[in-house]
């Protein structure tokens, strides 16, 4: 039988390559939903034929409903039609390829109906990494990496018998459009250089989170969820070609890889397929045709964001989320252009300072001390 799925954030980069590989799958699609793009949402509805889909935006999500009348869609309106959506019953399996911490919420509903996850919003896991993984855990579901970082570190950990053998993980870091850029000469970049990533076509806040590399500062926190280890395993490399998508290191000093062409349809497909492999459109991986793999140290005093990031988490407690909902403020306003390239890390920084103190929070806690950040950094500037 066809294995069913729901898509949260189908418009979107992942989202788009998701249906792609649910094509190639013969996957049936039961739910679809995104933020605003009512024009691609009718599209795929019209092709997909889903039993719900929903529009975070409430007004665009008013004119879905009116456009789709003539299909058997239910469209589902905003944020809480966005939750309902994740709460479908009938499906296998919920990608959660939404941006940001509007992924949150819907990740633990559809945990909370014994869904696996298939999930690429790294900021689910950023902001609400103890309570999603107790929630997995308790619920019995998977948390199957699409991030292609993660994707491979947890390809590479089949091979292992015990935990204790296990010295680190090695994220690798493409280095984004600035690699090699000094402070001065970042103080003037632009939108549009820092959109110009060399590798991967993304989602625009991602692309500038790879500029600033605070991606790989996301992804080190997202890596001591999914993995269960303790920050300072997590170890990074700048690798401009990403061929090489992440490592493990043994005990022994043994290293393992997985490698592939950069496509996210591989990551994409081994979560839904998991544990099995098929076929993919990929193209295949001729290593002759990337006879210079290079491999740097980052530059940790231009490139700040990663440490903010791996104090965050090894503070532990609500600092990674207040440094989440900081960059996404930041992150936005940098698009905007209200503030400049390097403004962005100063602010995550300044805001995780007023991280609030409280144990075992909840995801109120959570969710207010993203509003907190994100005020924080707009009174900042
Ligand atoms: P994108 O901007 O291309 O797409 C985001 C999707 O989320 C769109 O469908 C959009 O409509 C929807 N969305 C936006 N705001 C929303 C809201 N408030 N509520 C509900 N839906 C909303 O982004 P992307 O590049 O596809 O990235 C999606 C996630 O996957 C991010 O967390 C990103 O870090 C992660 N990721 C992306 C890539 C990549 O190659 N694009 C790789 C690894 C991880
Ligand atoms: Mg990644």
């Amino acid at each position: 039988m066809a294995k069913k799925i729901s898509i949260l954030g189908s418009t979107g980069s992942i989202g788009t390559q998701s249906l792609d590989v649910a094509e190639k799958r013969g996957y049936e699609v039961k739910v679809l939903t995104a933020g605003s793009n009512a024009k691609l949402l009718e599209e795929q509805i019209r092709k997909w034929k889903p039993n719900y889909a929903a529009l975070a935006d409430e007004k665009a999500a008013k004119e879905l409903r009116l456009a789709v009348a003539d299909t058997d869609t239910k469209v589902l309106i905003g944020k809480e039609g966005v939750n309902e959506c994740a709460a479908y019953e009938d499906t296998d399996v919920v990608i959660n390829a939404i941006v940001g911490i509007a992924g949150l919420v819907p990740t633990l509903t559809a945990i909370s109906k014994g869904k696996d996850i298939a999930l690429a919003n790294k900021e689910t896991l950023v902001t609400g990494g103890a309570l999603v993984m107790d929630e997995a855990k308790k619920m019995g579901v998977k948390i199957l990496p699409v991030d292609s970082e993660h994707s491979a570190i947890f390809q590479c950990l089949e091979g292992m018998n015990k935990k204790d053998e296990l010295k680190s993980i090695i994220l690798t870091a493409s280095g984004g459009p600035f690699f090699g850029k000094t402070r001065e000469e970042l103080k003037t970049v632009t939108l549009a250089q820092a959109l110009k990533h060399p590798n991967w076509e993304m989602g625009a806040k991602i692309t500038v989170d790879s500029a600033t590399m605070m991606n790989k500062g996301l992804e080190l926190i997202e890596a001591v969820w999914l993995f269960g280890v303790d920050p300072s395993m997590v170890d990074i490399v700048v690798h401009r070609e990403s061929i090489i998508h992440s490592l493990i290191e043994y005990n022994d000093n043994s290293v393992i890889a997985q490698l592939g062409v950069p496509d996210m349809r591989i990551p994409i497909q081994y979560a839904l397929t998991y544990p099995e492999r098929y076929e993919s459109p990929v193209k295949k991986l001729n290593l002759w045709e990337y006879s210079n793999l290079t491999f740097y140290k980052p530059d940790y005093e231009t490139f700040r964001a990663i440490n903010i990031c791996r104090e965050a988490i090894t503070k532990g407690g609500l600092y990674p989320g207040v440094a989440n909902g900081a960059n996404e403020m930041a992150n936005y306003l940098f698009r905007q252009g209200k503030i400049g390239f390097l403004d962005i890390a100063d602010l995550v920084e300044k805001a995780t300072e007023k991280t609030p103190i409280i144990e075992n929070h909840t995801i109120s806690d959570v969710l207010e001390a993203d509003i907190m950040a994100r005020e924080t950094v707009k009174a900042l500037i």
